[in-house]
Parts: structure tokens; C-alpha cells; sequence
């Protein structure tokens, strides 16, 4: 698989308890790093969720390829309490290596926003989990013209830059948001002040871990997880242009999930994909759906 054609595009490699991990190339990019696949190891800046094995395994792998390519060292941002952990991984695995594996590690917390380049930001925010757990979103820094210059002419515009006349605001505006792992309450009305940008987003790449009669969604809260059924039930919560349905229970085929959630999710935004594993799909409302088989 290469990418969803969302936009911007993510690329998404997950099941639940297995392995988790979602970039965007355009961005430079990852959110947690439980599996290290497609070019998810020329991505600089990697934003973990939380500690749970299956969103972090893969961190002193994806380090390990970038030395072997002589790439510069990735950041991994990760929550505070987890930082003396992944440092003694990498330290163990430097002893069995018997060579370095650079590697930056910074710990971060809900309310902490990174600037990665001159034009995206990533803002953590806490989901509900049974551990702690952060919730990413990265916006897109653009610049306009401030409204007081408005109407002057080019050459005057041009004069006022030469002066270093600060004429341009910044507009940052939710491009992706990344839940991780957990329960629905988080988009629930109660917690608009740290979810609002998630539901804003043009791209929402959110866990859905459990779908259909099976598990019901009363358990999969008691997991720290969601069920289908609860998205569903907020639906018109959602303003964003694609919903990514992803970390769904290994139980599941993908074959499965899309008769399943075929119907269910008409009431969502325009554009809905299931990713699971390295395969995905889209849900289309006219029954025609497109494949990553
Ligand atoms: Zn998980
Ligand atoms: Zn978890």
C-alpha cells in the first residue's frame, strides 16, 4: 500500500495490539511508530502516542534504518514519563549492536506544540486510554496578507517587504489529526475545548477498534477503545472532509469490516477508508467502494 488518496494523503499500517503506524509524507510526519513500513523511515519527526507496545516496537528499528542510510537522526516525541524507558531500549539494543543508533528523544505532554518545519506545527492533546495517552494534530502554517494592506499596489507591497514591514499574518489551520488508542468519550461534547480541532481536521485518522454485534461498544469502552456503533452515534460531530477508521481488532478481515461498516457509516463524512494492516479500502456511498488489496 502507498498512500490514501485523502488530502493531504496519509498512509496508515495498523491492527490493534499488533502494530500501529500512520504518515504523511507531505508533512514529514509519523504518528506512532509500532511498525516501520513504506517510506515511514524517511520520516524525521515521529509523534508517539503512548507506551503500549504495539504503538512503539518499531522505534529503535526505524532509528537503526536511518543510521544504515546515513540519514540524519529522526526526533521521536514521546510522553514525558516514557523518555527513560526508550532511552535504555536504545541503549540495550546500542549494546547489542555494538555501534550507535542516533536518535533523538523528546518527552512531551498535552498542550505542548512543535514547530517541525517553517510551515506545520504538531499540537498534542490528551485522549482517554487506559494509560496515559496523547492525541496528535498537525496544522498547516500559511501566510496572508494582513487586512490593513489590502489594495495597495504590488510595487508599494514589494517596497514595504524590502523594510521588513512584518504586512503577512500567519494561518494555521487542523490539515490531520491522529487520535492513537482511545475511548469515544473524547469526542464527546464535554471535551470540545481538546477535541474540536480532530473534528475539524480535513484528514481524521481514528482508532475503531471493534465493529459489529460481536464485542459491544460498552466493552469496548471498558478497553479504552471504540466501537463503529459510537462513531456513528456522534455522526454529525464530525466537519472533516475524510474519517480514516483504522486499529481495528485482528479479529476482523478486511472483507469483514466493509460489510460491516458499509452501511453503518453512510451518515459520516463524504469520504470514509478502513486501513487494516497494510491493506485499506474505501467506503463509497454509492456501493462501489475502492480497494488497496
Ligand atoms: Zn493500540
Ligand atoms: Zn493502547
Amino acid at each position: 500500500m502507498s498512500h490514501l488518496e485523502t488530502s493531504p494523503r496519509v498512509s496508515v499500517h495498523s491492527v490493534a495490539g499488533v502494530g500501529s503506524c500512520c504518515y504523511v509524507e507531505s508533512l514529514d510526519i509519523a504518528f506512532d511508530i509500532g511498525v516501520c513500513f513504506g517510506k515511514a523511515p524517511g520520516r524525521k519527526h515521529v509523534f508517539v502516542t503512548h507506551g503500549h507496545i504495539d504503538h512503539i516496537k518499531a522505534l529503535p528499528g526505524h532509528a537503526g534504518e536511518r543510521a544504515l542510510c546515513k540519514a540524519s537522526p529522526a526526533t521521536y516525541y514521546v510522553p514525558t514519563h516514557l523518555v527513560p524507558h526508550v532511552q535504555a531500549i536504545l541503549a540495550s539494543f546500542e549494546c547489542m549492536q555494538e555501534a550507535a543508533i542516533p536518535a533523538t528523544i523528546i518527552g512531551i505532554e498535552a498542550g505542548s506544540c512543535i514547530r517541525v518545519s517553517p510551515r506545520v506545527v504538531v499540537k498534542a492533546f490528551a485522549t482517554h486510554h487506559r494509560v496515559p495517552s496523547l492525541g496528535y494534530v498537525a496544522y498547516t502554517v500559511t501566510k496572508r496578507l494582513h487586512d490593513d494592506y489590502k489594495g495597495l499596489p504590488p510595487n508599494e507591497l514589494i517596497a514595504l517587504r524590502k523594510a521588513k514591514v512584518p504586512i503577512d499574518v500567519e494561518v494555521v489551520a487542523p490539515a490531520v489529526a491522529y487520535t492513537g488508542d482511545t475511548e469515544v468519550s473524547f469526542f464527546e461534547p464535554h471535551n470540545d475545548e481538546h477535541c474540536s480541532d480532530f473534528l475539524a481536521a480535513p484528514v481524521l485518522v481514528t482508532e475503531c477498534t471493534y465493529v459489529g454485534d460481536k464485542t459491544a461498544p460498552a466493552k469496548a469502552t471498558a478497553r479504552g477503545h471504540i466501537h463503529a456503533d459510537q462513531l456513528v452515534a456522534i455522526a454529525d460531530r464530525f466537519r472533516n472532509e475524510h474519517l480514516v477508521l483504522t486499529h481495528f481488532s485482528a479479529q476482523y478481515s478486511l472483507r469483514n469490516l466493509t460489510a460491516t461498516l458499509t452501511d453503518t457509516m453512510r451518515c459520516m463524512p463524504p469520504s470514509v477508508w478502513l486501513a487494516h494492516g497494510d491493506v485499506w479500502a474505501a467506503l463509497s456511498k454509492d456501493e462501489k467502494e475502492a480497494t488497496g488489496l
